[in-house]
């Protein structure tokens, strides 16, 4: 197969790792991955969690200069990212059911610890944790844009520390710190 990363090389039967069989490209070191073939090498792997059933559900479209076309198909392939701490993402095919690794991306993987969790990254459920994870991160910059680090860090604290007291407690020191003259009585609030 002509592998239709750089348009340029072949692509040959190879391993990565020694032991997850795929094709590599003899040019520019992509590598194209059989879905059965990462299931099966799925099976080896020691800490194996169950394998998601809805895979392949199409999420995102991209720009056609990012486009990647299967090299079996000759499909467009539709881009995954695969955690919420980095924009990377991945190729996957759903029609041949097979991954596009470029060069160096399975060592991103592993260094983001979803080496093992190709299966579920194309899953819905994983791409929905994605964005509720991203929408908590934007909103904590957004808090600690807003109050400064180190008072973001501070209520972060009290907050916890409020968490661990009884609800009786929780319920009189946040109207401790809420009240304008906390021991003031009751009519003089
Ligand atoms: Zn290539």
């Amino acid at each position: 197969m002509q592998c239709t990363s750089c348009k340029t090389g072949e692509l040959i039967p190879s391993t990565i790792d020694k032991t997850l069989t795929c094709h590599t490209c003899n040019h520019c070191g992509g590598n194209w991955i059989k879905l059965e073939d990462y299931i099966e090498w799925h099976k080896t792997q020691p800490s194996r969690q169950a394998v998601v059933d809805e895979i392949g559900v199409e999420v995102e479209t991209v720009e056609s200069h990012q486009a990647l076309l299967c090299p079996e198909t000759g499909a467009i392939m539709t881009r995954f990212r695969i955690s919420s701490d980095t924009e990377h993402r991945i190729d996957w095919c759903s029609q041949s059911a097979a991954i596009w690794l470029d060069r160096g991306e399975w060592e991103l993987l592993k260094e983001k610890g979803v080496a093992d969790k190709l299966d579920q990254i194309f899953s819905r459920q994983w791409q929905a944790k994605i964005m509720a994870e991203t929408a908590r991160n934007t909103r904590e910059a957004q808090l600690i844009e807003k109050l400064g680090e180190e008072n973001y860090s501070r209520l972060k604290l009290v907050r916890t520390w409020l968490h661990e007291q009884s609800d009786e407690n929780k319920a009189i020191m946040v109207s401790f710190l809420v009240a304008r003259d906390p021991l003031a009585a009751k009519s003089e609030k």
